[in-house]
């Protein structure tokens, strides 16, 4: 009798425990910088998700490496649902990219879902002289050895999507990495770096904007809204050209 009771009143507060989540604030690690389109997303779905769970949601920007220091930061974390990842493409590349990854992708994490799916568009520093795809690429041809490519490190959406273009182009660029693309659209705007693939997430303010110059997209399709007038990077030339960057959500193995 007194066992079945402890077991009832062990049952009732693993019940009560669960009907209070969250009771503390939920943290959402981005593995990039602030200001870039991981973070965006991230920000927008913890504004989705506040009401709904009635909790603080805390954005902790964990870049560096690709994405792989977050994503590991999250692989260790307690697997309690007050720890969460949002990250891209780079959980599946990183495997392949990094010899000494601290973690390991497809058993250390709960998959919870797919968050969204967005295009790339090929964007330049402002000043760059080159005002529409053709004269991008006489720019390029015109400018080997001294073009940098901006990028969030190896194994991110922008290096992955960059070096695709440079190897269909047939040339070379130095890759400079950030902790992001918001640090790197950044250095962009102010003319340090030259080029950058970037998700539409960050990019179609600044091109709206005229802070930075736009060629071409990564999609077979063209876009809607104001990047309609921007052409494919297939149909300016560079065929068969087609990616674009999902991004999901993810908790450390074991989380209920
Ligand atoms: N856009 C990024 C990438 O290139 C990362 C970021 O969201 O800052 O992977």
């Amino acid at each position: 009798m007194k066992k079945t009771l402890l077991a009832c009143v062990a049952l009732l507060s693993v019940g009560a425990a669960w009907a209070e989540y969250p009771d503390k604030p939920v943290t959402i690690v981005v593995p990039f910088a602030a200001g870039g389109p991981t973070d965006k997303v991230a920000r927008d779905l913890a504004e989705a998700l506040r009401k709904p769970l009635n909790a603080t949601i805390v954005i902790e920007n964990v870049g560096g490496a690709g994405g792989t220091l977050g994503a590991t930061k999250v692989s260790k974390a307690a697997p309690d649902g007050y720890t969460l990842l949002l990250h891209h493409i780079g959980m599946s590349t990183a495997p392949a990219l990094y010899r000494n990854l601290q973690y390991k992708t497809l058993d250390d994490f709960e998959y919870l879902g797919l968050i969204n799916e967005v295009p790339m568009t090929l964007i330049s520093r402002p000043n760059l002289p080159a005002n529409n795809y053709a004269e991008l690429q006489k720019w390029l041809h015109a400018n080997q050895g001294k073009i940098n490519l901006a990028n969030a490190g190896l194994g991110s959406a922008s290096h992955l999507c960059g070096l695709l273009y440079m190897s269909t182009i047939k040339i070379d660029m130095t890759t400079v990495p950030y902790k992001g693309t918001g640090p790197a659209m950044t250095d962009l705007i102010g003319g340090q770096v030259d080029i950058m693939c970037d998700q539409t997430t960050n990019t179609t303010s600044q091109i709206d904007g005229g802070k930075v110059k736009a060629f071409a997209v990564s999609t077979p399709k063209r876009l809607g809204g104001s990047l309609a007038k921007l052409p494919t990077l297939d149909e300016s030339g560079v065929k068969g050209f087609n990616v674009s960057i999902w991004h999901g959500m993810y908790a450390p193995k074991g989380t209920p």
